[in-house]
């Protein structure tokens, strides 16, 4: 019987979750929402006290985003899953391009095969990677995730020609990553990565274009779920509400990590300091005797989760597994990757100093579990 590893106290980070979905939610916006839980959870989402929080979450997106001209925010129930059934019935008109380079972009991809559309156009990279997007004939809408969380890698957010239509899922990207919004007509994705929220939501910024194609396939003969149904979704939000009950807890804690970005510096702020984390980490795994990022291209690694793989040297699930006896939980790898990895999330609401003394705690279990 071997003894249990214990991590000394000063390797310990601040916090320990480390999980790239939810992310942590920091103890101060949970804080705000039990000060205000007897007057806000258990209220109607069509009076002003709940509509008001919507209202807030609008404008601090528009604002984060730098108020681009004419786009709005659309939100509804479900997550970002949800919404790609959405995206089939209310904007695909015809046929999507999708790059594919991992299981949330594949599943997006899925989500297109509708009876009412033709087959989807696919281009695939390796996991690790990312494909480059050209325009195709006969393509109305081109698909893209600007990041990839189950591999770790980014991909710039870019038209493949002026014209194209784009829909981004930035579930893990919004709020951590630079983006030129003129580059997307839908930007899309659920509040519990770098909003640090819990799920149940989409939201959406809507180009004047995403509006107008909403608005002319709604109007269409084509069936629409009232519940997928953009329009629908785009008439309520326009009214500071949803067309079902939304989770009001995810709200709040989403509107203050919005005015938290706002009040420190915007999405500038935000994203420099998952960049200062995912430096680090990337950086020690370059210099690390057994260990190297996952991703190759420099340019391709997500700011917002780091994935490190190991060489046989190191078992990364057991060292996942002392971290997590130690308080030091979600590390593990994406399931369905199966790899010798270990997945650590960089997101605004963990601390960048939190995530350096991470990578002395693992250095630590490698040599306890190694016996170096
Ligand atoms: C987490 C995640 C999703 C799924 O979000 P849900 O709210 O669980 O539906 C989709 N896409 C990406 C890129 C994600 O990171």
């Amino acid at each position: 019987m071997t003894q249990p590893i214990e991590i000394p106290a000063d390797l310990k980070p601040g916090d320990g979750r480390f999980g790239s979905g939810p992310s942590k939610v920091r103890h101060d916006a949970v804080r705000a929402l039990a000060d205000i839980a007897d007057d806000y959870l258990g209220t109607s989402h069509r009076q002003a006290g709940v509509r008001s929080v919507v209202a807030r979450v609008k404008e601090g997106l528009t604002d984060l985003y730098g108020r681009p001209d004419g786009y709005e925010v659309v939100l509804g129930v479900g997550g970002a899953t949800a919404f790609w059934d959405a995206m089939a019935f209310g904007l695909i008109e015809r046929r999507s391009c999708h790059a594919v380079f991992g299981e949330f972009s594949s599943k997006c991809a899925a989500a297109a095969e509708a009876p009412h559309l033709h087959a989807p156009v696919i281009v695939s990279a390796e996991p690790g990677s990312h494909p480059v997007l050209h325009a195709h004939d006969g393509v109305d809408l081109y698909a893209l995730t600007h990041n990839e969380t189950s591999t770790g890698v980014m991909m710039p957010v870019r038209r493949p020609a002026p014209q194209s239509f784009v829909a981004v899922d930035a579930t893990s990207a919004a709020g951590g990553v630079r983006l030129d919004v003129s580059e997307a007509d839908i930007y899309y994705f659920a509040p519990q990565k770098c909003f640090a929220s819990d799920g149940g939501l989409w939201i959406a910024l809507c180009s004047p274009a995403a509006i107008e194609r909403i608005e002319r396939i709604a109007a269409s003969d084509r069936w629409i779920p009232a519940s997928l149904d953009l329009k629908i979704a785009l008439d309520n939000a326009r009214k500071d509400q949803t067309y079902n009950t939304p989770a009001l807890a995810t709200l709040f804690l989403m509107a203050e990590q919005i005015d938290w970005f706002r009040t420190n510096g915007g999405l500038e702020w935000a994203a420099s300091r998952s960049e200062e984390s995912s430096a680090a980490l990337y950086a020690w795994a370059g210099a690390h005797e057994h260990a190297t990022p996952f991703v190759k291209v420099p340019e391709q690694r997500s700011p917002v989760v780091g994935t490190i793989d190991f060489d046989e040297h190191v078992d990364a699930a057991a060292v996942a597994k002392v971290l997590r006896a130690n308080g030091i939980v979600d590390t593990e790898p994406y399931r369905k990757l199966g790899r010798n990895q270990l997945r650590i999330a960089c997101y605004p609401a963990i601390e960048p100093d939190d995530v350096k003394t991470l990578t002395r705690a693992i250095d630590y279990v490698i040599d306890a579990l190694t016996g170096s």
